[in-house]
């Protein structure tokens, strides 16, 4: 699978954000455990502080969640990889994925710079519309709408995988009812403090698989929109 971005040169950044700072932070996702080669390449690929606030611009390619405003934040780094490395385990091939929670827009972009078809949907029509902008700018083909997520996007059902970047004390059938047989979902499961990052399989007769993969802390995943 290939990076199908255009970057602009200016994208590339320099200092602070430029390749060698890129290249230890994929050091460290190597070091804590990321192994698929196309993920560590996609994360050194798009640009992450192009989905911070330039105030924190210095900061993006630390191996932290960063505030985004509206409270929310952009996921860490190691998150974004475990996610996004699931999807592909045990020789899974992806092709249509859903998004829940687009936020800044950076896993989206991680997504469609492994050349999946993204669809991601956010309730807050402020951060929906600086995250569409981004993807503009670097030229990702990202689908998206204004929605609770919690729905998923029955229209453009079932998708191989599907990824929830917020957190809720249970999974919402409609999402695991969206899954294609053979897909992978992902999502935090659990309390506000913290959740389990539960993988789920989807068997070709339908059953359901469920790991879980880590401990991590994400926002809520809420209901209703806002403007
Ligand atoms: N994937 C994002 C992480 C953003 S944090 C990134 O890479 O930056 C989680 C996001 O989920 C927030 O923007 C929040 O507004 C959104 N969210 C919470 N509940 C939601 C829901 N029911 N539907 C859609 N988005 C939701």
């Amino acid at each position: 699978m290939t990076a199908r971005m255009h970057l602009q040169p200016a994208a590339l950044g320099l200092g602070m954000t430029g390749q060698r700072v890129r290249d230890r932070l994929i050091e460290r996702l190597r070091e804590n455990g990321i192994r698929d080669e196309r993920v560590l390449n996609a994360i050194r690929t798009v640009p992450r502080h192009l989905f911070v606030d330039e105030a924190l611009a210095a900061r993006a390619y630390e191996d932290n969640a960063l505030p985004i405003g509206h409270g929310q934040t952009i996921s860490q780094p190691w998150v974004v990889a475990k996610m996004t490395e699931s999807l592909f385990l045990d020789g899974a091939q992806p092709k249509r994925v859903l998004e829940v929670g687009t936020g800044s827009g950076y896993q989206a972009a991680v997504l469609a710079a492994l050349g999946l078809e993204v669809h991601t949907v956010e309730r807050i029509g402020d951060l929906l519309r600086i995250a569409r902008k981004r993807f503009r700018t670097l030229g990702l083909n990202v689908r998206s709408k204004h929605d609770d997520g919690r729905i998923g996007w029955p229209e453009h059902a079932p998708f191989d995988a599907i990824v929830v970047t917020a957190g809720a004390p249970v999974l919402e059938d409609a999402l695991v009812a969206q899954l294609a047989s053979g897909g992978t979902l992902v999502a935090p499961v659990g309390g506000a403090n913290a959740q389990g990052l539960l993988m789920l399989r989807k068997d070709a007769d339908g059953k359901v698989q469920e790991r879980n993969l880590a401990q991590v802390v994400f926002v809520p995943l809420l209901s209703g929109t806002v403007g």
